[in-house]
């Protein structure tokens, strides 16, 4: 819970506020960019919501908060308002989980809703509006995990929705050992039709991405789009394996064709598949130069 007394002064006035213990995770500036903003290194509010869209939009950033650091001065009556309306509907099938965890530093996840069983793509905070609402929709058959930074509260999904989690072998240990399908080598494997695990080591040694429908490409922390440098990249700094094998893996990925780039960390970006070819070049192009 946000607390007034540590509400950051960089905030417009009026009933919504950030508070110090913003960790600049960015989730609220891509769900409601219409109210946040980054000022002095961490998240304020600049515009206060003052219609129906604006006031959803930041109830929801409010609870996807992984530090719980967006408060408001007034108790928010219409806050199951906005806990009903998750999982978000992003295009068809696919839902974004909201409800970012911190334990993965804010990583987003995914949902897809499918007649032989729903998949949740990494992992979500463990909180009971959002189990209820998953439940709702038809509960967990798979729970499918890019690598093993973003996995969060994967043992409480497991246990309450018996699904079966994947991920691959070389990123399990610890607490990660009871995995239930844990993948091996590095060819790309059909989980289901429309339904393609394509390993792209470099992140770490065992990332892979899911594809879906030849449309939708859930990126884990492999890829993304970056709103400083205006294209697709990936993350040099946070690379724990190989830059040069992840670069390796960009280019195999040109193999595929896809509309949706779905990440844990960074921006989504949405294109047409000609579009996303290009930008996946020169992706490829930067990070070779980088
Ligand atoms: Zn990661």
């Amino acid at each position: 819970m946000a607390h007034l007394n540590q509400r950051r002064f960089q905030n417009i006035n009026g009933d919504l506020y950030v508070d110090a213990t913003c960790i600049d995770c960015d989730t609220c500036r891509w769900m409601a960019p219409q109210m946040f903003a980054r000022i002095d290194e961490q998240s304020a509010v600049y515009h206060q919501p003052n219609n129906e869209a604006e006031r959803l939009a930041a109830l929801q950033a409010l609870l996807s908060c992984p530090t719980s650091s967006i408060g408001t001065v007034e108790k928010p009556q219409d806050i199951k308002v906005a806990q009903s309306s998750f999982p978000i509907p992003i295009e068809e099938n696919v839902y974004h989980c909201g409800y970012h965890s911190e334990k993965s530093f804010a990583a987003g996840s995914y949902f897809i809703q499918l007649p032989e069983g729903n998949i949740l793509i990494d992992s979500p905070r463990f909180t009971p509006p959002l189990v209820k609402r998953l439940q709702t929709l038809g509960g967990i058959r798979y729970m499918y995990l890019t690598h093993r930074d973003d996995v969060a509260d994967h043992q409480k999904f497991a246990e309450h929705f018996q699904c079966q989690r994947i991920l691959h072998e070389e990123e399990i240990s610890g607490s990660l050992s009871d995995i239930e399908i844990q993948l091996t080598g590095f060819e790309p494997l059909e989980l289901a039709a429309d339904l393609l695990i394509i390993p792209v080591p470099g992140h770490s040694r065992g990332h892979t991405v899911l594809l879906y429908k030849n449309k939708f490409l859930f990126t884990g922390d492999h890829l993304a789009w970056s709103v400083r440098l205006q294209h697709l990249y990936a993350f040099k700094d946070y690379c724990w394996y190989s830059w040069t094998e992840q670069i390796k893996s960009m280019a195999k990925l040109a193999d595929y064709s896809f509309e949706w780039i779905l990440p844990g960390h960074g921006r989504r970006y949405h294109g047409d598949a000609k579009t996303m070819r290009a930008e996946l070049q020169k992706c490829i192009q930067w990070m070779e130069a980088a």
